[in-house]
């Protein structure tokens, strides 16, 4: 079976990436699932050049305790070799002689066109070691092929076919962590900071950073600033912002930034002109390589698992005359494209920088990008634009229903800022539908919001009263009295719920013929409409780094732990929670659980402990079962594990609902907020004004009709009749349980 699947090769190579070591995981543990056998190939082309005990066979526990960790456990180098011939032929030998002709390369674009020219080499290669006799025409003649998938291993994400590269949303992290650190002695002492990122030729990380911070200017390769005396331009809004009360300035500056005229933008030049022009001292930091450290976060752990599995899948299917391919994922599926063509969209970008065609540049770098380019803009605006003469002025309502979810005040501050850019007057409802049931509605400003963006919690204040009876007729007095001619509700169910019974009711209540908007806001991730609410992404994390903890605990001891988190009736944080932390096993409401899969379950751990397996994590969902509950579950396995192992309970609590939100909340958070603005100015002109939900679907943005509500949900345990995550259930079992697949023999597993 084994040579009729043929063996693989995983390397990493070039620039590390955190995530690299999940996909290296995955790609271990599906091949060896799949009955494949599979090489790690050591410090990248150098140990494919190096051969010897560089190409290691990898077992199922030679990939344990790995998933947590940052940069990459096989390590990675740059090599000069693999760039001649003679080294190539040096790689093609040792691949061969351990029957390796499938690559799977986990790297950034130097890596992937290395790899590709090595695959149309592959049979000059052969022809070359058996002219030299170092291989055999019959070995020559088993392996005419070499397949190759590529995986995108870098912090910029920078490259084509993926909307985001294994690290990237790792480095995002580190770099807001670091931003909202200096922000906070920057407005201690009302001071100005310049802060370098990477990213010679892409301006990603930049442009999300400073969308996620708030920062003040940002500074990018494809959009150098459009003014003559951009410098002047940059001060002038620092100072406003001054005048309007901001105690802090940042600029963030990427590596690669210029001007129009192709000469680049230091973060010294910009620390000069601040000084000069502001009078001011002035600091700059330099992040460096503090952005590509540390432990990924979940989202690229969850990446580069599914990544790396897909990889497996294709590798091991594709036919002699397939091409490479590129596996990335476009709108949370994983999708595959012609790896070189890959490149060549990727280094058209550079190349329309280079030649100064910036709108090429940022063509080329797609649809999101420019309009997070078109909204930073305004945003980092110290004060709105004056109403244009004439213009009709709307008045808008910001609420929020439903629990706490980090990224509530992110989205409650883009949505004022734009929409007081746009000339319209926003209000702030306090206390979710109950302050628009006692009229505690206020006039927001421009400097209301300031600071918002980084903030956990909702200052706004929230509650889940879902209004009925007379609190309707409240409601509509209240409207208006303030004369509300748009509602922008941030929340989650009860929100939703809420608009749900003001739209059905617009015939007995002619006030509510407004255009209303929910904005997808809780931790549950169990909203229609929407792959991924905001606070969701924050909620995962917390929980990932709760795991992470509670596992080092257990070094050395035998034990059973079972992590109890939150999710109402939805299990997208249990699913995901486990993916991101290697759980074994876990419990979803969507499943249910019954006496029989908890015997097995406590089977396969009494095996395992026997064999010297020490620590078992199980993630149960709050509601999977009334009956079995977390205690029910640990007393069980305590008492039929009896002296082999012990068992811990953690239910994880509120801290899943808390926190300042990651990267992903903010940046979704903003941009959603910026749909719901639009979309309420666009409906306030119509005769009968939309109700709607918004959602990222399939990577795009995605408007529904209220009255779709009932049928998209099931209303009984609330949440969507479609949750496209359950197709990720086969992943998280391949990759946890070697023991979920009898019939294969197996080392025991010691990690996790
Ligand atoms: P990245 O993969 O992060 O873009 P590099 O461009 O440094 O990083 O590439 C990493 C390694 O890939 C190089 O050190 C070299 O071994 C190999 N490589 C890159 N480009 C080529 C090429 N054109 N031909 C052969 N090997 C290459």
């Amino acid at each position: 079976m084994v040579d009729k699947l043929g063996r693989i090769g995983v390397l990493t190579s070039g620039g590390d990436a955190p995530g690299m070591n999940a996909a290296v995981r995955a790609i271990v543990r599906t091949a060896l699932d799949r009955g494949a056998e599979v090489y790690a190939i050591y410090e990248g082309y150098q140990g494919m050049v190096d051969g010897g005990d560089r190409i290691r066979k990898m077992g199922w526990d030679s990939v344990g305790g790995i998933l947590q960790r940052g940069g990459t456990t096989i390590g990675s180098a740059r090599c000069s070799a693999f760039r001649t011939r003679d080294g190539r032929v040096q790689a093609a030998r040792n691949l061969l002689e351990r029957g390796v002709d499938r690559l799977v390369v986990i790297g950034g674009d130097g890596s992937l066109t290395g790899a590709t020219i090595f695959r149309q080499e592959w049979p000059e290669l052969l022809a070359e070691l058996v002219h030299r006799g170092d291989i055999s025409q019959e070995v020559a003649d088993q392996h005419p092929n070499l397949v190759v998938v590529g995986l995108v291993g870098s912090i910029d994400n920078d490259m084509y076919g993926t909307d985001m590269t294994i690290g990237a949303d790792t480095a995002l992290h580190r770099i807001t962590e670091a931003v909202d650190a200096i922000q906070s002695t920057a407005a201690s002492h009302q001071r100005t900071f310049v802060v370098e990122v990477m990213g010679r030729a892409c301006g990603y990380l930049a442009l999300m950073s400073a969308l996620a911070t708030g920062a003040g200017w940002v500074l990018i390769p494809e959009n150098p600033p459009d003014v003559e005396d951009w410098e002047e331009r940059m001060c002038d809004v620092l100072k406003a912002g001054r005048r309007a009360g901001r105690r802090d300035s940042i600029v963030i500056v990427a590596e690669g930034a210029r001007d129009r005229a192709g000469n680049p933008i230091s973060s010294d030049y910009v620390k000069r002109v601040l000084e000069e022009r502001l009078g001011e001292g002035v600091r700059v930091t330099i992040l460096g390589h503090v952005q590509r450290g540390g432990s990924p976060s979940a989202f690229d752990r969850n990446l580069s698992t599914l990544l790396g599995y897909a990889a497996v899948d294709e590798v091991l299917s594709a036919t002699a005359d397939s091409q490479p391919y590129l596996i990335g994922m476009r709108g949370n599926r994983i999708v595959r494209s012609p790896l070189m063509q890959c490149v060549e969209q990727t280094n058209a970008v550079a190349d329309a920088i280079a030649a100064h065609n910036y709108e090429k540049a940022m063509e080329l770098r797609g649809g999101s990008f420019r309009e997070a380019f078109r909204t930073m803009r305004t945003l980092v605006r110290a004060l709105p634009h004056p109403p244009e003469p004439g213009q009709k002025q709307l008045r808008l309502a910001v609420v929020h229903s439903g629990a706490p979810a980090p990224g509530m005040n992110t989205a409650v501050r883009a949505a004022v800022r734009l929409g007081i850019d746009k000339g319209h007057v926003m209000l702030g409802v306090r206390n979710g539908f109950k302050g628009l049931i006692d009229g505690d509605v206020e006039e927001m400003n421009w400097m209301s919001v300031n600071g918002w963006a980084t903030m956990g919690g909702a200052e706004l204040g929230i509650n889940r009263e879902i209004p009925s009876g007379s609190d309707l007729y409240a409601i509509a007095r209240n409207i208006e009295e303030h004369r509300i001619q748009g509602l922008l509700i941030i929340g989650g169910w009860s929100g939703y719920e809420a608009a749900y019974r003001l739209y059905s009711e617009r015939e007995n209540f002619p006030t509510f013929n407004i255009p209303i908007i929910c904005l997808p806001a809780t931790i549950n991730n169990n909203l229609p409409g929407s792959e991924l609410s905001i606070g969701a992404d924050t909620a995962l994390n917390s929980i990932m780094e709760a795991v992470d903890k509670i596992k080092q605990s257990a070094v050395a001891s035998r034990r059973c732990f079972v992590v109890e988190v939150m999710g109402r009736y939805c299990g997208y944080l249990a699913l995901m929670s486990g993916l991101a932390t290697g759980a074994e096993r876990v419990y979803l409401h969507e499943e249910g659980v019954t006496l029989d899969d908890l015997r097995t379950d406590l089977d396969y751990m009494i095996t395992g402990f026997k064999k010297g397996k020490r620590l078992a994590l199980m993630i149960r969902n709050e509601t999977v079962n009334p009956f079995y509950t977390t205690s029910f579950m640990c007393a069980l396995f305590e008492e039929e594990g009896k002296h082999l192992f012990d068992v811990r309970q953690a239910i994880l609590g509120h801290l899943q609902q808390g926190g300042n939100p990651t990267p992903f909340d903010r940046i979704q958070a903003t941009q959603l907020a910026a749909k719901c603005i639009e979309f309420l100015i666009e409906q306030a002109d119509q005769m009968a004004p939309g109700g709607a939900f918004i959602g990222q679907q399939g990577g795009r943005v995605e408007f529904h009709s209220l009255e779709d509500f009932r049928r998209m949900t099931e209303g009984q345990h609330q949440r969507p009749k479609e949750q496209w995550w359950m197709d990720l259930r086969p992943v998280a079992r391949v990759l946890a349980q070697p023991a979920a697949h009898p019939g294969h023999e197996r080392e025991v597993e010691l990690g996790l």
